[in-house]
């Protein structure tokens, strides 16, 4: 080998996400951890104000998922067995997933082929006698266009439950996604923007309702573990209902708190990269690129392309063309109705969503990322793109 070649760098792997983590996160950790407090105390409390104030939310309830959020939303619904639960299949499985623990049938709804959200339109045609609540997901940061589905559920007396888990920081008219929502849930997997390691939280309007979360999260108690530790005096506890331990630790709630200060400078660098791609990738042919839908702003957790017929690659050819030059993408949106686990329920009718879920890739998109990262997917998608093709033909 001669000496030129053992020079030519090779660029790292660039990754579809990496969280935005640092010496203050690191800090907060260790400080939770030197207070001797480590599971949910004073910082998720804490966690809890500010993220409410964030959201412009009445309550915040944080617990140890988006997942967990989802299933208590559905218990505060009185969803149960026979009910039926209208959700997008086009969504990460946990969405559907909620009505099953809760003992409902989750009943698919197709998507609109621009925001990849579920409408009026789509839900209303997934609505039966039995239809109790319906769960509008804000897919990879996309805000659904929820007031008219808001007005659609309030007619038909059915709960409308935001699964907000991508859309932290989004906007929806001018407002934090999910802020004015009776029931909305958010994720803090590192694969979303703003991190605790696992965990999530739900926003709720009312109350009464907070408070039953509050319990439920706790396995039922009527007086929290930290609110009795810090009481000073004896107080026993009952147990009203059946509860679960969805709580987050405070170790978590001090990174939150920490990341939470970060947000708009995360959601910033991401809208800004974002532009970079929109602007190299405007015509490129046989490409739809995701942009602000015209109501709102995302926060662009996930940066999709969708490719058209006429491009010549298909959506597994592009990753493998992508990752031989280094990169690291994803394909779209799974859809739960071609999985193991649903697609026993068929005949689906989704054509929207299964054309989305075979077609679209999600491209790297992260804080450290830099423009020159941005060019070096562009130009591998642009050369993909050049590929004399089938499609043209
Ligand atoms: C990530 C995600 C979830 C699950 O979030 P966890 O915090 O991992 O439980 C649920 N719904 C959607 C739409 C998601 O993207």
């Amino acid at each position: 080998m001669s000496p030129d070649q053992t020079a030519v760098a090779v660029p790292a792997m660039l990754p579809v996400m990496r969280p935005w983590l640092g010496d203050a996160e690191a800090a907060a950790a260790a400080a939770a951890v030197a207070s001797g407090w480590v599971a949910q105390g004073p910082r998720v409390a804490e966690f809890e104000l500010a993220l409410a104030a964030r959201l412009g939310a009445p309550h915040a309830v944080v617990v140890s998922s988006c997942t967990a959020a989802l299933h208590l939303a559905l218990v505060l619904a009185e969803v149960g067995p026979g009910d039926e639960v209208v959700v997008p299949s086009l969504s990460f499985i946990a969405t559907a997933n909620a009505a099953r623990y809760v003992g409902a049938r989750p009943v698919f709804a197709d998507v609109d082929p621009v925001t990849q959200n579920v409408t009026v339109e789509t839900v209303q045609a997934a609505i039966t006698p039995a239809t109790r609540a319906v769960i509008a997901v804000d897919q990879g940061g996309m805000p659904a266009d929820i007031e008219p589905l808001r007005v659609l559920c309030h007619d038909r007396g059915l709960v409308l439950v935001q699964d907000s888990a991508c859309a932290i920081g989004s906007t929806y008219r001018g407002r934090p996604v999910g802020g004015d929502a009776e029931l909305s849930a958010y994720s803090f997997h590192p694969r979303k923007l703003l991190t605790t390691g696992e965990g999530g939280a739900l926003a709720i309007s009312d109350p009464d309702q907070a408070a039953r979360a509050r319990r439920l999260r706790e396995h039922g108690m009527s007086v929290s573990a930290a609110d009795r530790h810090s009481s000073g005096r004896t107080v026993i506890e009952d147990y009203a209902e059946t509860g679960f331990n969805y709580r987050m630790t405070d170790v978590q709630a001090a990174i939150g708190l920490v990341q939470l200060g970060r947000l708009d400078e995360m959601i910033g660098r991401r809208r800004f990269l974002a532009a970079r791609y929109q602007a190299a990738l405007a015509g490129v042919p046989g490409l739809r690129v995701c942009a602000d839908p015209p109501y709102g702003t995302t926060n662009y957790q996930s940066f999709w392309v969708e490719l058209a017929d006429e491009f010549p690659l298909t959506r597994n050819e592009l990753l493998e063309w992508l990752l031989r030059d280094g990169i690291s993408a994803r394909r779209g949106i799974m859809a739960a109705h071609r999985e193991p686990a649903y697609a026993a329920g068929g005949p689906f009718d989704l054509p929207v969503t299964d054309r989305l879920t075979t077609r679209t890739v999600i491209l790297p998109l992260f804080h450290q990322m830099t423009e020159d990262d941005v060019d070096r997917v562009v130009s591998s998608v642009r050369s993909a793109a050049a590929v004399p093709g089938r499609g043209a033909a």
